[in-house]
């Protein structure tokens, strides 16, 4: 490609691009911008300016192909398929976004003029090395020739440069990708650079793979692409410490992948941090200090998550992984593909549709009505067919155009569309299992699974088949992370936190999941199975003697009476605990009634709940509704929250119905209508203050004004310590306090209750916690009121006497253990627990603690 003067009495050629000045400043030439990556034209031949506007606006029609995650600098591409990259100033990947608010997201269409990123010039020019910005075409395989402006150009109306295309640029482009040569693989190869492949080690790369005569691919994250292309690298978003795998094709292969390798190790071009900058290790990496030590053999490890022993066969759900090859040669066969695949997933939607509405699960059935509709979007097709007639293949092109669809709909303020990005994602995968020759519905699970999975979603988990799944262990997840809370409604063993080396066991391994202890036992010996069958044969007696003993009251031998509730998710928890002789219901997780819904539900469908729920509960029976309670590990699909860098810590909880009022009134009208049917009380989740209480009972008093019924009690989680410190203050404003002890660890101890490194310490037996508690309990009793708890340790029958002893009036317990807790309670004094508990809040952590009260088994 030559560089000629732009001069107004040019001749435009039909094949040229005009791009318009996207700011306004003083033009220079490339090799006078003060950074040898633009200079030397390593990332492509174009055009700087210093600015003196402020906001960069499209220099042509196009696409947004790439919006780097710094926010400073864009890649459009246009019509004629000329790559445009748009640098904002020097170095300012360092400022990480600061400075920067992007105006359009990644597979937008923009026009001539429209803004694109705006920055602030004077927090960039203090911070940065420099406010130049490069216009660079990254494809320059396409052009023939570039005709730029000198001088002082207006944005918007000025030409900036004349991209003169060149003719053979399709073909050329098409016979440099690769085909279907056999690759060679490096080894991963850590990236050593702060700011990840940016522009600059990113334009390195793409120069030493050019030179290298070899086709090369970069992986990462489960994606190929073209290492030639700067803007394929770039949009990898590579970050600092991850790791890479070079792929190479040609004579060289060998040779390539050993120069980039050590490229790559070498910082490409920037300067590296020596530590980072190792493919391996020097030394043997000393085991994490944080898990168990003594692993026996034949025995993973994890922590308690739902209690139970399961004996069974291993079923390992593997992470999805598509075989895509980018490129074909024949795009109408490519094109036919995609039709196949597309057809065929519609019949199959059109099927699983009926089939749940013949089971008269409506709500289910729209779920696949939806993706129906999403599938036969024209975009999708048309965007798809676009990238194959360019020489992709159909599962490319269709990944490709999938996620560049799911990622603008993500990025959407509308909550609908959002809420579509997941469901466009799910159809996606069925398309492309389709076309690839993959099973499309999930595995027909052999009986007595145990199953192992790194991560199951609450719904993945409600969703399991009882009948089929015994038990299952994930590599992700905690003791009170809340899939575990609804194995333990569903009385299914579970285990989370396990050795990720669960994920590399065969199919089909006689296993036992001992969901007590936490440990999943492999090849167990006949001896070993017959012990194991002893301890079921002892845990169905220890039930049954409860369950035959269910309506007799939770009162200890010294006559102290403690309230046994349910923790209930739905009506049929509802129904089931009345059976096993619950008083009420000390927490119905309003969100777990919503999981599968992909509609906000309307006031009257959660009044209609409510009812039946005390329907179910008859008059005397308690029911405390919490109100929704989303956020952190809690998605609901009829909600999307926006990213937040630390969902735990931002909007959850009461913050949600504070935040967006509307939902909060719509919940607390239901729940106030629903009062005439029985004994219904309401709680808010996650008060961290008296504000926010004062501001929640405020929205529940006014919609009780308007509806002129009588006061319903009301009620706080305490799970944040600020609140249990302060308890003596929010006990004369609150009519009871129920202990989330789930939250409470987890804030307490700064421990993530869904990390899987911390699973074990996060234990709300944790002396620091059981204080906390205790002066609740007491600053409840202080002011008349009553405390309960309805966390995790409520239903573990090693915290049940402690809690006893810290004056806890009220446990309310998952279903399935509820007459076992009552059976307990009724064994215990006061006295003994009151002791048990002042030695427990003198120890130091929980371990110590549960070497204090002795387990049953
Ligand atoms: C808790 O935090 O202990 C609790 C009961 O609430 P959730 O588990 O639903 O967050
Ligand atoms: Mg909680």
């Amino acid at each position: 490609m030559a560089i000629a003067k732009h001069t107004d009495e040019r001749q435009h050629s039909s094949r040229s691009l005009i791009l318009k000045a996207p700011l306004s400043g003083l033009v220079y030439d490339l090799s006078e911008v003060p950074d040898p990556v633009f200079a030397q034209k390593m990332v492509g031949d174009g055009i700087s300016i210093d600015p003196t506007t402020d906001t960069l606006i499209a220099p042509c029609d196009g696409k947004v192909i790439q919006l780097h995650p710094s926010h400073h600098a864009v890649t459009l591409r246009s019509p004629e398929g000329v790559e445009i990259l748009m640098h904002i100033g020097l170095d300012t990947v360092m400022l990480r976004g600061d400075g920067f608010e992007p105006l359009v997201k990644e597979g937008d269409q923009v026009v001539h003029g429209q803004p694109l990123i705006r920055f602030c010039a004077d927090k960039v020019a203090l911070n940065a090395r420099s406010l130049m910005t490069e216009i660079v075409i990254t494809n320059g395989e396409l052009v023939d020739r570039l005709i730029p402006s000198q001088g002082r150009i207006q944005e918007r109306d000025d030409t900036l440069l004349e991209v003169v295309l060149n003719e053979s640029a399709s073909e050329q482009s098409e016979q440099t990708e690769t085909a279907s040569m056999a690759l060679l693989s490096s080894n991963p190869v850590l990236v050593p650079n702060p700011t990840g492949l940016h522009a600059r080690p990113s334009a390195t790369l793409a120069k030493l793979a050019k030179e290298s005569g070899c086709d090369v691919l970069l992986e990462y994250n489960d994606s190929q692409v073209n290492a030639k292309s700067v803007v394929a690298l770039m949009g990898l978003n590579v970050p600092f410490g991850a790791s890479v795998i070079i792929h190479a094709a040609g004579q060289n292969a060998e040779q390539t992948i050993a120069t980039i390798s050590q490229a790559i190790v070498d910082g490409l071009g920037e300067e590296v941090n020596q530590a980072a900058e190792a493919t391996a290790p020097a030394e043997p990496e000393e085991a994490s200090l944080l898990l168990p030590k003594q692993q026996q053999a034949d025995q993973l490890e994890g922590v308690a998550a739902s209690p139970g022993l399961a004996i069974g066969q291993l079923y390992v759900i593997q992470p999805e992984h598509f075989d895509i090859c980018e490129t074909a040669s024949e795009s109408d066969a490519e094109q036919q593909k995609l039709l196949q695949g597309m057809t065929e997933a519609d019949n199959q939607l059109a099927e699983l549709a009926q089939s749940w509405k013949d089971k008269g699960d409506a709500e289910r059935a729209k779920i696949f009505e939806a993706h129906q509709e999403l599938l036969t979007d024209p975009t999708l097709r048309e965007a798809a067919d676009q990238l194959i007639s360019h020489g992709k293949s159909a599962a490319f092109a269709w990944r490709q155009t999938v996620q560049t669809q799911a990622d603008s709909f993500r990025q959407m303020d509308n909550p609908l569309l959002q809420e579509r990005a997941s469901d466009l994602h799910d159809v996606g995968n069925r398309v492309l299992r389709i076309m690839l020759g993959m099973p499309t519905d999930g595995p027909a699970l052999p009986e007595n699974s145990i199953l192992i999975a790194d991560d199951l979603t609450p719904s993945d988990t409600a969703n399991l088949d009882k009948n089929r799944v015994v038990g299952f262990a994930t590599v992700q997840g905690g003791s009170s992370s809340h899939v575990a809370i609804i194995a333990r409604a569903m009385g299914l063993p579970a285990i989370a936190g396990i050795d990720p080396e669960a994920m590399k066991q065969q199919n089909g391994t006689k296993a036992v999941l001992d969901g007590q202890q936490g440990v999943l036992k492999l090849n167990v010996t006949e001896q070993a199975l017959a012990e194991i069958r002893q301890r079921q044969q002892r845990a169905t007696e220890r039930q049954q003697a409860a369950l035959a003993a269910k309506e007799q009251p939770a009162t200890t031998q010294d006559d102290h009476n403690v309230e046994v509730v349910a923790n209930i998710g739905g009506i049929k928890d509802a129904t089931k605990s009345v059976e096993v002789g619950g008083e009420g219901v000390g927490l119905l997780r309003s969100e777990f009634l919503y999981l599968d819904r992909v509609t906000e539900p309307t006031e009257q469908e959660q009044y209609e709940i409510y009812r039946d729920v005390l329907l179910e509960l008859g008059p005397e029976r308690p029911l405390i509704v919490r109100t929704l309670d989303v956020g952190g590990d809690k998605p609901l699909a009829y909600l999307p929250l926006p990213e937040e860098e630390n969902p735990f810590l931002g909007l959850r909880g009461i913050r949600i119905g504070l935040d967006r009022p509307t939902l909060l009134r719509k919940q607390a009208r239901a729940i106030l209508r629903a009062s005439e049917h029985g004994r219904i009380r309401i709680m808010f989740p996650m008060i961290a203050n008296l504000a926010e209480l004062r501001l929640a009972k405020q929205v529940v008093e006014e919609e009780r004004v308007k509806l002129g019924v009588e006061p319903i009690e009301i009620g706080i989680m305490v799970e944040v310590p600020s609140t249990a410190v302060l308890a003596e203050q929010f006990a004369p404003e609150v009519d009871f306090f129920s202990i989330g002890s789930n939250d409470l660890s987890q804030y307490t101890l700064a421990m993530d209750r869904g990390h899987p490194k911390l699973a074990a310490f996060v234990d709300g037996l944790n002396p620091a916690v059981l204080s906390l508690i205790k002066m609740t309990a007491d600053a409840a009793h202080r002011h008349g009121k009553w405390a309960g708890v309805c966390g995790g340790i409520a239903s573990d029958p090693q915290a049940v006497p402690l809690l006893v002893g810290l004056g806890i009036d009220e446990l309310s317990v998952s279903v399935p253990v509820l007459p076992e807790i009552k059976a307990q309670i009724r064994q215990l004094s006061l006295a003994d627990c009151q002791t048990l508990a002042t030695q427990a809040l003198a120890l130091t952590d929980a371990k110590e603690v549960r070497a204090l009260v002795p387990v049953v088994d």
